[in-house]
């Protein structure tokens, strides 16, 4: 059974989605203003984990994440820069999707953008505005909190508490500080569309509680983001649909911890910053996806070097365990099988590892509980692996091993992990190459005794060569 914490109810809860065996799933994508940060990353990283072990568990999961392509941060930078906002939006998207890719997330099954949505934006606002949850002022319109009881359940905030400049904007439109923009009417310079309240554009929340509704009906079953999205902006969403539809557009809101730089607040103005692009152009890709999911999404996570060269380790002693495990697989391919107790034991610690990782995955997606039960696995097999008689438990081991990694986003297919293979036999290759071309230029010089002796202890490492009248060519024997 998987439990699920979800924020509005502020405990673990039995996870049943709405329909039967089909997940709808929306995650705040980036706004696509600047260099996705690593606390963005991990976003990104922690709910395609989510994602992949619901679908392992059998569901059938649609999976919505968005691009803003137009709000404030996309208009003060684009004027800053001298581009058109989606000339920005264009750049950063296409930014986004190789670190999407270098992160190894599964592509989502749509990636809206904000401005495709304009006129299911003007709908919503429009709804709000006929039940009376709005108003509208010089063109601009805002949602009335006052309307609406249950606002600030989700974040637990007492709307009464929130005082105007403290953690809302001042605005001598609104009818009372808490309220919030849905339209804004456009301003020199500023992309906009019609709308029957003004030429503008719609405020940031607005266009996330469409979207979602767009692609998933509402209710749907998990609504993801990073802590920091819960107020205002998630608990602006509740606001925004229940207004407009009278019901609360989701089942479960989770929301992953904090990314801290060496135990500090990240901050662009500190200097106290990574981007994903930094990081990822540092370190090993499947080191830093695994640094990423390596503490409970709900914990806060510390970004430092240390914590990445962990990562690079820990991916490293996989690799070289399924390593040890293919080459013993194809000695005992040469070789023929024999029995071995080792077998049985391997048999029963892949049972344990199956068991083990679903059930921690199970307890609010535990992935540091999953990777123990991974560790604890490795170990054994590291263990067993040289005393293995039969090739079948082996390939057991590779492939029950492969997806439960395949679910923490750790490609380990052939291509993947043998990365270390192919730069390795890469390098066998330039070098014989190389010892190949001596021998030629040897035998051009007539130092007939010096290209013998390559050929020679070429043939006794196991490589043929062969003079053709093209040239020599070789083979592995
Ligand atoms: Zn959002």
């Amino acid at each position: 059974m998987l439990k699920v914490h979800n924020t509005l109810s502020r405990k673990k809860e039995e996870f049943e989605p709405l329909e039967g065996n089909h997940v709808r799933m929306y995650v705040c994508g980036p706004t696509v203003y600047d260099y996705p940060h690593i606390g963005n990353a991990r976003s990104f990283a922690v709910f395609d984990t989510i994602r992949r072990f619901l679908e392992y568990t059998g569901y059938r999961v649609t999976y919505v994440t968005n691009f803003t392509d137009v709000d404030d941060k996309m208009i003060d930078r684009a004027n800053r820069d001298g581009v058109a906002v989606s000339d920005l939006a264009a750049k950063f998207i296409a930014e986004y999707r190789q670190i999407a890719d270098e992160l190894n997330l599964k592509p989502a099954t749509v990636n809206p953008r904000a401005t495709e949505h304009i006129d299911d934006i003007v709908e919503m606002v429009g709804l709000i505005l006929k039940n009376g949850k709005g108003y509208a002022v010089d063109g601009d319109v805002y949602f009335d909190v006052s309307e609406l009881k249950e606002y600030g359940a989700l974040s637990g905030i007492n709307p009464e508490d929130l005082s105007a400049g403290a953690r809302v904007d001042v605005d001598e439109k609104k009818q009372d500080p808490r309220d919030f923009a849905l339209w804004k009417a456009e301003k020199p310079g500023e992309p906009s569309w019609e709308s029957p309240w003004s030429k503008g554009r719609p405020g940031w929340h607005a266009e996330c509680s469409v979207m979602g509704k767009h692609y998933l009906g509402i209710p749907f079953d998990i609504h993801g983001g990073g802590q920091d999205l819960i107020f205002p902006h998630h608990e602006n969403e509740i606001a925004q649909s229940t207004a407009a539809y009278g019901e609360q557009p989701v089942k479960y809101w989770l929301h992953n911890g904090f990314l801290t730089i060496n135990k500090d607040k990240m901050s662009k103005s500190e200097g106290n910053f990574a981007t994903a692009r930094e990081v990822l152009d540092n370190y090993d890709h499947q080191a830093v996806r695994f640094y990423l999911i390596s503490g409970h999404y709900r914990q806060p996570l510390d970004y430092n070097d240390d914590a990445l060269r962990q990562a690079t380790q820990s991916v490293e002693r996989i690799r070289n365990a399924v390593d040890s495990v293919r080459g013993r697989i194809s000695i005992l391919e040469k070789a023929g099988s024999r029995e071995a107790e080792a077998d049985e034991k391997l048999s029963e610690a892949i049972a344990k590892l199956s068991e083990g990782f679903v059930r921690e995955m199970s307890d609010d997606f535990n992935t540091p509980g999953g990777i123990a039960e991974v560790f604890a696995f490795i170990r054994e097999l590291n263990t067993l692996t040289p005393e293995v008689g039969g090739a079948a438990v082996l390939r057991e081991a590779l492939a029950t091993l492969g997806v439960l990694l395949e679910i923490l986003g750790l490609e380990m297919s052939e291509k993947k992990v043998g990365e270390g293979d192919s730069s390795s036999s890469e390098v066998l290759k330039g070098s014989i190459d190389l010892l190949l071309e001596l021998r030629e230029d040897a035998r051009k010089a007539k130092n007939f005794a010096t290209a013998d002796k390559i050929r020679d202890r070429l043939a006794e490492i196991g490589v043929l060569v062969e003079d053709t009248k093209d040239g020599p060519t070789w083979k592995l024997k």
